[in-house]
């Protein structure tokens, strides 16, 4: 598994107005570093830059050591699997929306993530199963629906680092819970950044890093950072 490393990064939206301010991190090949701070700190910024929805002003993310912006965007995708915050899905079905990423998978293999997602219950409550097209034909998906079909897609997709974007916010906490512990088994020997809005869901994070207006103010473990109160 590759290591993810941001290696002085800055980005601002607009100029003038900088958003991240030198942030410096590495997660190492197969562990799992979480980022944790007040919303509107940058966490969700920083995740997008990996994808490169934008690129960064100065200093660089890297792949195995490789800069971001020297790999095509076809290997980025393929190394990289996200469930973000908000989930925009295409206008088909739920079951070509979990494929997409993956495409020639079995249908068995989907009704295998869309079950790991708990999405069984959403698809046999539409008389169409996965014929019925999102946004078409009445089939509606809550926001916590649609964060379960991307996290469907990112487990089928099975890639070597994974982006988990408060990615069990909109859920209930019944699911929450049980898809926590399917996101957990599939980070199992990846390289797993996991952006969370509570310490206690992080406890066996390698590394927890607690951002703050852009920059990183404390970091350690779980206990340590327990300890500092
Ligand atoms: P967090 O995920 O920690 O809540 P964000 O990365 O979403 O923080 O936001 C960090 C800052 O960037 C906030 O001040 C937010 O208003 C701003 N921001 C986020 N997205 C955009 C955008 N697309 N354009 C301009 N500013 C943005
Ligand atoms: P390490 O080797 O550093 O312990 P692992 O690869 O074993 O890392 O990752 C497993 C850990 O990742 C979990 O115990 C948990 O703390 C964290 N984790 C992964 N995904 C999530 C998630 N979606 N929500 C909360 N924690 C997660």
């Amino acid at each position: 598994e590759p290591e993810l490393r941001f290696d002085d990064v800055h980005f601002a939206y607009h100029p003038g107005r900088p958003i991240l301010q030198g942030l410096s991190f590495v997660v190492p090949a197969g562990k799992t570093v979480a980022v944790v701070g007040p919303s509107g700190a940058g966490k969700s910024t920083l995740a997008r830059l990996i994808f490169r929805f934008y690129d960064v002003q100065s200093g660089a993310i890297r792949i195995a050591g490789q800069d971001i912006r020297d790999l095509t965007q076809d290997s980025l995708r393929r190394a990289i699997g996200i469930v973000p915050q908000d989930t925009v899905l295409f206008n088909d079905t739920v079951a070509y929306n979990i494929a997409y990423g993956r495409p020639g998978a079995s249908q068995d293999e989907i009704v295998q993530a869309a079950q790991a997602a708990r999405i069984h219950a959403m698809i046999a409550a539409s008389p169409e199963g996965y014929a019925t097209r999102v946004g078409e034909r009445g089939l509606k998906l809550s926001g916590g629906e649609k964060q379960r079909v991307a996290i469907a897609r990112t487990l089928l997709k099975n890639p070597p680092i994974l982006i988990f974007d408060e990615a069990t916010s909109a859920l209930d906490s019944a699911n929450e819970r049980a898809i926590q512990q399917e996101l957990q088994k599939a980070a199992q020997g990846k390289t797993t950044l996991v952006i969370a809005h509570r310490l206690s869901t992080v406890v066996d994070a390698h590394e927890i890093l607690v951002m703050d207006a852009g920059r990183i103010v404390e970091r350690g473990t779980h206990a340590q950072l327990l300890a500092l109160g």
